[in-house]
């Protein structure tokens, strides 16, 4: 395998270009337009930057990795010679059955087709092409140039022989992979999700404010980040979204998103990608919602 394809230049997709090609493969990386990947190459080329500051990599190693990258719009010219397409495009049902669709008419035969989804049935993505048994789930963690765990989850008819190659290619990438069967939300975000529903509950109900909610979690349960703060992280919208499969994939009111989520979402502050959400990032990351009055 020598050429891998991902689709969607966003916070994945440029982790996902980033990892691979620093690990010697040719990657094509396609977005629809020049300028969300000229703004990959440039945050890939930031975070090598990073890596040789820590000694990690040399400047020949960040050289040798962003001639393994070539840019792509047209998502039928990328894939042409790919072994494996990782899509990392926007978590939205109808955009990645389209996508799979489309991947499933330009690709090679034996192209296995990937899907970076956090929450989306790997059964239905494969379901949109005529080679189920070789689409998986490979759900990379952001970001994903420094996370090192992957969840591999299996389609309803994904082949033991794909399943097999994909564990080790995520170790050959220096990453751990840990399989997980096809229900809403895998493993990760049924956990996680759950957990920064709550917490934007607290925050909605008057338990407390943002900072103290962080706080606890990071101080008293070891987190390296506050549920709020990495729900900025992750977006206020991909975690909307996750919630929205969960509630619809298992029809309880425990997965629902929380309303104060959902009119963040509603009113455009997504976190840190659009400079706020439960914090200001352009202001010394002081919290937006205000604390809770202690009585
Ligand atoms: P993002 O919004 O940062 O990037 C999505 C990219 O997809 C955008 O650049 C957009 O232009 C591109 N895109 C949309 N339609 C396209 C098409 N038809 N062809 C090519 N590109 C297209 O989103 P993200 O946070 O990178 O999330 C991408 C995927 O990764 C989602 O499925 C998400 O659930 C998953 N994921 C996200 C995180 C996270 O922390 N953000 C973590 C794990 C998995």
């Amino acid at each position: 395998m020598k050429n891998i394809a991902v689709i969607g230049a966003g916070t994945m997709g440029n982790g996902i270009a980033h990892s691979f090609a620093q690990n010697g493969y040719k990657v094509q990386l396609v977005d629809l337009n020049e300028k969300v990947l000229e703004n990959a190459l440039q945050t890939i080329s930031n975070n090598l930057d990073r890596m040789i500051k820590k000694g990690v990599i040399s400047e020949e190693d960040k050289q040798h990795t962003l001639s393994n990258i070539s840019i792509f719009t047209n998502i039928s010219e990328g894939v042409e010679y790919a072994s494996l397409v990782v899509e990392a495009a926007t978590e939205n049902e109808a955009l990645k059955l389209d996508i799979f669709k489309t991947l499933d008419d330009a690709c090679p035969e034996d192209t296995i087709l990937a899907t970076n989804t956090s929450s989306i049935s790997i059964t239905q993505i494969a379901a949109a092409t005529s080679r189920p048994s070789q689409v998986i789930g490979m759900h990379f963690m952001n970001p994903v140039p420094i996370m090192p765990l992957v969840e591999v989850i299996n389609g309803y008819n994904t082949s033991t022989e794909v399943t097999d190659f994909i564990v080790e290619l995520t170790k050959f990438i220096g990453k751990t992979p840990v399989l997980a069967n096809d229900y809403p939300g895998f493993i990760a975000n049924r956990i996680l999700m759950p957990m920064i529903n709550e917490a934007i509950e607290a925050l909605q109900t008057g338990v407390s404010g943002v900072q103290e909610i962080d706080t606890i979690m990071k101080l008293g349960m070891a987190h390296p980040m506050g549920p709020l703060e990495l729900a900025d992280f992750i977006g206020l919208d991909v975690c909307h979204s996750i919630l929205e499969v969960m509630h619809a994939g298992f029809k309880t009111p425990k997965y629902a998103p929380n309303p104060l989520l959902v009119n963040m979402v509603r009113a455009g502050k997504l976190g840190k990608k659009t400079g706020e959400g439960f914090y200001d990032y352009s202001n010394d990351k002081k919290a937006t919602v205000p604390a809770a009055q202690f009585h």
